[in-house]
C-alpha cells in the first residue's frame, strides 16, 4: 500500500488533515469520499442559470479564530460578507437575532422604551441573552417579552427543525442565536466574516492540490476498507493497511451500530430561480410561524455575485432515514442527554484502536461550525501528527 494515512470523507476535516499531512509531513494520502465531490456540505457550484449555489444548505463563513482565517487565507481570497437575518413575525420582517431594533418594530413606543431600560439594566448594553436563560427570571415584564419571544421566534422554528421544544434539546442550540441587547442587526458578530472570493469548491481544490493527496470519489469505503475494530484490522482494496486511518463519517456507521443507532435530522432543499434582480429584503429569512420551511436563503445576497436572475433555497427539515434515499443525508446530530451518551460509548470504543483517529461533525457527534471543525482538525494534527 503506497499509502501513510487513509481519511474517510473530504469535508473540511478530511481536507485540512489531508492538507497537512501532506504539506507538513510529507506523507501520502489517500481520502475515500462517498460523494461526487469534495467539501462536503459546504460543496458549492453554479446552477443551470449560473448562479453560484450552495448544495447542501446555506454556509456563511465567519470565525473570530485569527489562525483559521490565515491558515485558510493560504488557498482562497475572500468576499467581504456579513450576515443578516429577518424573521417573518407578525405580518412583518424583522431583525435576528432578536435585538432592540426588533423590539421597537414589534411594540408600541412607551412599552419599548420600559422594556429597553429593563434590558439593559439587568443585562448591560451588548449582552447576549439565551432565550432559555431570559425566561428563567421573574419581573413581569421582562417575562412576558421572553415568553413573547420564545412563542414567536423560537419554539415553531425549533419544532421544524428539531421535531421537538427548545427545552427537549441541549441549551446551546438555541443560545447560538441568543437575544442581543444592543442595535447590532448582523447575524455574527464574529471578527472574520466572508466568503470565498471563487466559492468553496475551488477553496477545496486549493487545499487538495498537493501532489501527495489522491482523493477516491462515488466511493463508500465499506466498499474498499474493511476495518475490524475488535481485531484493531484494517485491510485496504483487499490487503492490510498499516497506516493512520482518520474517519470523518458517521460513528456509529463505523461501529456495526452495536450500541444502537445515533439520530440526526435531515433536511429536504428547494431550489427556485426567478428571473428578477432579487426575490427578498435579506439573505435569509427565516420563517418561524408559517409554512413547513424554516427559512429562504437567497445565494447572490451572499456573494455579491453579478449574475441576471436569482436563485432561493427554502430548507425542509426532516427526520433522518438511512434506508430512504430522499432522508438519508445526515445534517446535524441532535443534541439530547440520552444521544450524548450513546456517542460517548462510541467514542470510549474509539480510544483503544490506536490506528483510528475521529474527527468532524459526523464522527464526533458534534455542532461544529466550519470555523470550529478547521480548528479542530489543525488541533489534531498538531497533537497526534506534528
Ligand atoms: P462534512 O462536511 O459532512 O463531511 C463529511 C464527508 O464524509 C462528506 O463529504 C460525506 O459524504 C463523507 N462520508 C460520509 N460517510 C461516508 C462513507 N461511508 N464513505 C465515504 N465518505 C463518507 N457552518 C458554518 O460555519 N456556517 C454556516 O453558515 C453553516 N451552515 C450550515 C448549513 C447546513 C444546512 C448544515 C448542515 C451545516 C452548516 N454548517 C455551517 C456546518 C458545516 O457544514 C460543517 O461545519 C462542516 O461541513 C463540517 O465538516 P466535516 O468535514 O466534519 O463534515
Ligand atoms: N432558532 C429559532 N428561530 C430562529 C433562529 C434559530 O428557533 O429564527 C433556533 C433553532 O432551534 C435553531 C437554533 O436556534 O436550530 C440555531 O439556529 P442557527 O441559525 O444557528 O441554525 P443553523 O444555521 O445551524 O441551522
Amino acid at each position: 500500500m503506497i499509502y501513510d494515512t487513509i481519511i474517510v470523507g473530504a469535508g473540511f476535516a478530511g481536507a485540512v488533515l489531508a492538507e497537512r499531512l501532506a504539506s507538513q509531513n510529507n506523507q501520502r494520502v489517500l481520502i475515500i469520499e462517498k460523494r461526487r465531490h469534495t467539501g462536503g456540505n459546504c460543496y458549492d457550484c453554479y446552477d443551470e442559470h449560473g448562479v453560484l449555489i450552495h448544495r447542501y444548505g446555506p454556509h456563511l463563513f465567519h470565525t473570530s479564530n485569527r489562525d483559521v482565517f490565515q491558515y485558510l487565507s493560504q488557498f482562497t481570497d475572500w468576499h467581504h460578507y456579513e450576515h443578516s437575518v429577518l424573521a417573518y413575525i407578525d405580518g412583518q420582517k424583522v431583525p435576528v437575532p432578536f435585538n432592540l431594533n426588533t423590539l421597537a418594530a414589534l411594540f408600541p413606543t412607551r412599552l419599548v422604551q420600559s422594556l429597553e431600560a429593563k434590558l439593559i439594566d439587568r443585562y448591560g448594553y451588548g449582552a447576549k441573552v439565551p432565550i432559555l436563560t431570559l425566561r428563567e427570571q421573574d419581573d413581569p415584564e421582562l417575562k412576558f417579552l421572553a415568553d413573547f419571544i420564545y412563542d414567536k421566534m423560537f419554539v415553531n422554528y425549533t419544532a421544524k427543525q428539531w421535531g421537538c421544544k427548545p427545552e427537549e434539546i441541549s441549551p446551546e442550540v438555541t443560545a447560538r442565536v441568543p437575544v442581543h441587547i444592543s442595535r447590532d442587526n448582523r447575524y455574527f458578530q464574529d471578527s472574520y466574516q466572508a466568503l470565498p472570493k471563487q466559492g468553496y469548491s475551488r477553496l477545496f481544490d486549493n487545499m487538495l492540490a498537493h501532489p501527495n493527496i489522491s482523493v477516491l470519489l462515488n466511493t463508500d469505503y465499506k466498499d474498499v476498507l474493511a476495518i475490524d475494530v475488535d481485531q484493531q484490522t484494517i485491510s485496504a482494496f483487499g490487503t492490510p493497511f498499516k497506516g493512520q486511518l482518520i474517519y470523518t463519517g458517521l460513528v456509529d456507521e463505523l461501529f456495526g451500530y452495536r450500541f444502537g443507532e445515533l439520530p440526526y435530522r435531515s433536511l429536504q432543499f428547494q431550489f427556485e430561480h426567478f428571473n428578477e434582480d432579487f426575490f427578498q429584503d435579506a439573505t435569509t429569512v427565516n420563517y418561524p410561524n408559517n409554512h413547513d420551511f424554516t427559512r429562504i436563503t437567497e445565494f447572490k445576497r451572499a456573494s455579491g455575485q453579478k449574475v441576471q436572475g436569482t436563485t432561493t433555497l427554502k430548507e425542509f427539515p426532516q427526520n433522518y432515514d438511512p434506508r430512504d434515499s430522499a432522508k438519508n443525508i445526515p445534517y446535524y446530530p441532535i443534541f439530547t442527554d440520552q444521544n450524548a451518551a450513546l456517542f460517548q460509548q462510541y467514542q470510549e470504543l474509539s480510544t483503544s484502536f490506536s490506528a483510528l483517529t475521529l474527527v468532524g461533525r459526523l464522527a464526533e457527534y458534534r455542532y461544529y461550525d466550519m470555523d470550529d471543525i478547521v480548528e479542530r482538525a489543525l488541533q489534531v494534527f498538531a497533537d497526534k501528527f506534528a
